[in-house]
């Protein structure tokens, strides 16, 4: 699957900004699809919409819907994950009360291939290998809708499965939206991305913030002699290395930490990501239900035709000043070779949230 590459370079603007500032950021995104903004605040505040949000793991689902929601209006979207949803069963289940309220609501709900207690046990030696049926996450999903006010769905985690891409097509009816519009965002990220977001990932102890030494840093960069385990930051010939420190004021300096594991970076995903492929290649292929394209790379040969510089994703690269004892930050930028082997640029999550802004006003032809 390739997806289109998407313009948001403006001709002749020389403004520049740090997308990393939260008051620039609004200004970038005023300039950039102000009129598109306006017209989908009327839209939301007057309507609900179900989106389906189909990408590899780890491409950035959350943080694009996040972004748009906090864009145009937070209070009437909502970024819904399966992955929270069956977690807080997990929590459910293991409070007796709860529990047996949980077993009450499926007894009068539930239907499907496997008995309540196939189902209970399911839930109860589950492990991220095994998957609960379709049926369970449908009448789950159903209940958690059924609690809230009515607002805009952004649904990650469903389909998830081949089998679920047919259900998600008349999932709105199932869960009180029929007049609802539905579409699936499609998001396409290269794998080396992918990678280098989970070996680089760092998170903070005390906060569960979530950083990248390479692409995301802190305010605040730490430098040791002597620690060896910060490994993608060592200092050449020696056991020096980096670490962040959590902007977080509440968090008092906390050392950012990588997790065992993400040295690995998608080596142990692989199966995931193929599998995910497959479904985003067959929603892709889809007829009557409208699609958004986001992409994530864009060849370097291209990059100067569609996007501005600072659109584009660096990368941190530190130095110990030995004489001034400080961490000097540099930024050079960032190359990727995307799926099919072309040098490129990854994008900032800014330009691809305005992509997905000006597209969803032409699907619902505002
Ligand atoms: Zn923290």
């Amino acid at each position: 699957m390739r997806l289109p590459l998407f313009k948001t370079k403006i001709e002749r603007l020389n403004r520049k900004f740090n997308l990393l500032d939260p008051e620039e950021q609004k200004e970038y995104f005023q300039l950039k699809t102000g009129k598109e903004i306006e017209k989908l605040r009327d839209f939301f505040s007057k309507n609900t919409l179900v989106v389906y949000l189909l990408g590899k793991k780890n491409s950035g689902k959350g943080t694009y819907s996040k972004m748009f929601a906090e864009v145009i209006v937070p209070e009437r979207i909502e970024h819904f994950s399966i992955g929270d949803m069956v977690r807080a069963v997990d929590r459910e289940m293991r409070d007796e009360r709860k529990r047996e309220e949980f077993k009450n609501y499926l007894e009068k709900n539930y239907r499907g291939r496997l008995s309540l207690e196939e189902i209970f046990l399911a839930l109860e030696n589950r492990s991220t290998k095994t998957l609960l049926p379709t049926e369970l996450i449908l009448i789950l999903f159903k209940r958690e809708i059924e609690k809230r006010e009515k607002k805009t769905i952004f649904i990650d985690g469903f389909p998830r499965e081949l089998d679920q891409i047919g259900f998600s097509l008349f999932f709105r009816d199932l869960i009180g939206h029929r007049e609802d519009q539905d579409l699936f965002i499609l998001i396409d990220v290269p794998e080396n991305v992918i990678d280098q977001r989970i070996k680089y990932r760092v998170v903070c102890p005390a906060c569960q913030t979530s950083r990248n030494l390479k692409l995301l840093p802190t305010s605040k960069i730490g430098y040791d002699e002597e620690k060896k385990e910060l490994a993608p930051y060592r200092v050449e010939g020696s056991g020096a290395g980096f670490y962040l420190i959590c902007d977080n004021p509440n968090c008092k300096g906390e050392k950012m930490q990588r997790k065992e594991g993400d040295e690995l970076g998608i080596e142990p995903i692989k199966e995931r990501l193929e599998k995910d492929k497959t479904l985003i290649d067959h929603a892709f292929s889809l007829y009557g239900i409208p699609k958004i394209f986001l992409r994530n790379s864009i060849p370097i040969k291209e990059a100067k035709n569609f996007v501005d510089d600072y659109e584009i994703t660096p990368e941190y690269v530190f130095q110990w000043d030995k004489a001034k004892k400080k961490v000097k930050v540099n930024q050079k930028p960032w190359i990727v070779l995307d799926d099919e082997g072309i040098e490129s640029y990854s994008l900032l999550p800014q330009p691809v949230v305005v992509s997905l802004i000006k597209q969803m006003v032409d699907v619902l032809n505002l």
